[in-house]
């Protein structure tokens, strides 16, 4: 269930073949098979209703490429029943164990198409009948970095054993470096819309705690039709003076009012931007906002040419997956769709990928790290 942000990729399919080809990334829709076993399962055990569910899955599968702002812009009650899916990937996932497992595939999954930095962003949670608070949902995000083993997992950072997680061990890059692919790895907490003031407070302070342990950032997500920004204000606030970097997903539907006070606010980032009326772009573009691309999970940012016009522009982009498994993606998916939608050619897209250094949330130290390796990268790719 995670919600993924991408910021840096050197293609693997150009550097093998020097040209295009759509990847075949073997994603299909096997979540949702998943997630029809587990809803039985939850079902038979009378934690959730299966029928009231499996009505919500089928019909996401059943429509044109499993992406909720197609169905949206299709059908208006969809919004809704997207993020039903998202609460009953909650319901199936969210347990310390299934949020371990899942950070730790979900960055093999992106290290195997050499990503080589990851912004993964998670809401994180509370639920008492798993005992779970929303430190404990992160040290089982934390857990899942560390049991990556099929890649080098550069991490974290010096005082970690200070802080609430002082059993967890703090990773740095584990050796090997040489001869392994290797993966940055940091974190956005997300504050989902259905918060309220003091929860999104509580999830800011959490982020200041976990600097340390690769937290670069706070974002603001969930169902756009659901709270009012000046709920998540005092808290964005608060995050901006303790400097944190923020990313606001801004402009999923037409809400001028809230979209207008986002761009008022500045963040260091806005995803998605769908529904930004001319004006709206002309302010975005004039205060340099970078924006996250996600073309399969935002069909019309392609279809009403905005991806193509901020990117002719030269305005700052980064393109990200949104959750991968939900929208059956990859990121080589996301490049392929750009080289296309954009009119890109292999450097093109080199550049495209290395200019998302500057947006990322990362430190100086590692933003010098990626550009090296984009500079090797460079050598052998042209
Ligand atoms: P999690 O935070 O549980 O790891 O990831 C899933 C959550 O991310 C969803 O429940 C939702 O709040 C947020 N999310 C994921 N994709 C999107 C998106 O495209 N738009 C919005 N607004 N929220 C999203």
């Amino acid at each position: 269930t995670f919600y993924l942000w991408m910021c840096l990729y050197i293609e693997d399919y150009v550097r093998r073949n020097g040209c295009l080809r759509k990847p075949s990334h073997g994603l299909d829709n096997s979540l949702f098979h998943i997630a029809l076993e587990l809803a039985k399962v939850l079902g038979d055990e009378g934690v959730i209703n299966f029928e009231d569910v499996v009505h919500v899955i089928m019909k996401i599968t059943d429509s044109s490429g499993y992406c909720f702002h197609v169905i949206f812009a299709a059908d208006g009650r969809s919004l809704p029943e997207c993020f039903k899916l998202f609460d009953l990937f909650h319901i199936l996932t969210t347990d310390h164990q299934t949020v371990t497992r899942i950070t730790k595939e979900v960055i093999e999954d992106f290290a195997a198409e050499n990503v080589v930095y990851l912004e993964l962003r998670t809401t994180p949670k509370q639920n008492e009948s798993k005992g779970m608070t929303k430190l404990s949902y992160m040290k089982a995000v934390i857990n899942g970095i560390q049991a990556v083993d099929t890649v080098d997992v550069a991490f974290v950072t010096s005082g970690a054993n200070n802080l609430p997680l002082s059993e967890t061990t703090p990773v740095n890059c584990i050796s090997n470096c040489n001869k392994r692919k290797k993966i940055y790895v940091r974190l956005l907490l997300s504050i989902d819309r259905r918060e309220t003031t003091a929860s999104a407070m509580e999830t800011v302070k959490l982020a200041r705690e976990l600097k340390d342990f690769g937290v670069v950032g706070l974002d603001l997500s969930g169902n756009p039709i659901v709270g009012e920004w000046e709920t998540f204000l005092p808290a964005l606030k608060h995050a901006k003076e303790i400097g944190l970097p923020i990313t606001l997903h801004c402009g999923e539907v037409p809400n001028h009012k809230e979209i207008k006070a986002m761009i008022d606010f500045c963040p260091q980032r806005i995803g998605h931007a769908c529904f930004l009326k001319e004006e709206e772009w002309t302010r975005v573009k004039v205060l340099r906002i970078p924006v996250e691309i996600c073309l399969t999970s935002n069909i019309q940012m392609i279809e009403h040419d905005c991806a193509a016009d901020i990117y002719k522009v030269n305005h700052p982009v980064a393109l990200c997956t949104d959750d991968s498994g939900l929208f059956s993606t990859s990121l080589s998916n996301e490049y392929h769709l750009a080289a296309s939608t954009f009119g890109l050619n292999k450097r093109d897209m080199f550049i495209l990928a290395r200019s998302a250094i500057q947006f990322s949330f990362a430190d100086l130290e590692v933003k010098e790290e990626l550009s090296k390796i984009f500079c090797e990268a460079e050598g052998t790719l042209f």
